[in-house]
């Protein structure tokens, strides 16, 4: 997994690609804490990838925000069990 790489290789610090590479995972909240930080000082100091991650979290909050209450299966069932109602 790159996360584990890169983590290796602390010290250094990250680059565009590196951050763009995790910044999904990073706003999932699947990245461990030492590389938060480093993915963070990396924004404040890069536009671009700030810019980068103002989009995903958009992105983010207008899926979440999409999110189907009910799933299809959900609304066959009770379809289903309406029919049966009214077939009895
Ligand atoms: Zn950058």
């Amino acid at each position: 997994m790159i996360t584990r790489r890169w983590y290796r290789r602390s010290g250094q610090e990250a680059n565009c690609r590196e951050v763009g590479q995790v910044l999904q995972s990073y706003l999932d909240g699947e990245v461990e804490a030492g590389f938060t930080a480093k993915i963070e000082a990396h924004l404040e100091k890069c536009r671009d990838c700030g810019l980068e991650r103002d989009t995903y979290q958009q992105i983010k909050s207008s899926l979440s925000r999409q999110a189907p209450a009910v799933d299809s299966a959900a609304i066959d069932r009770l379809r289903e069990f309406g029919e049966q109602l009214t077939s009895e």
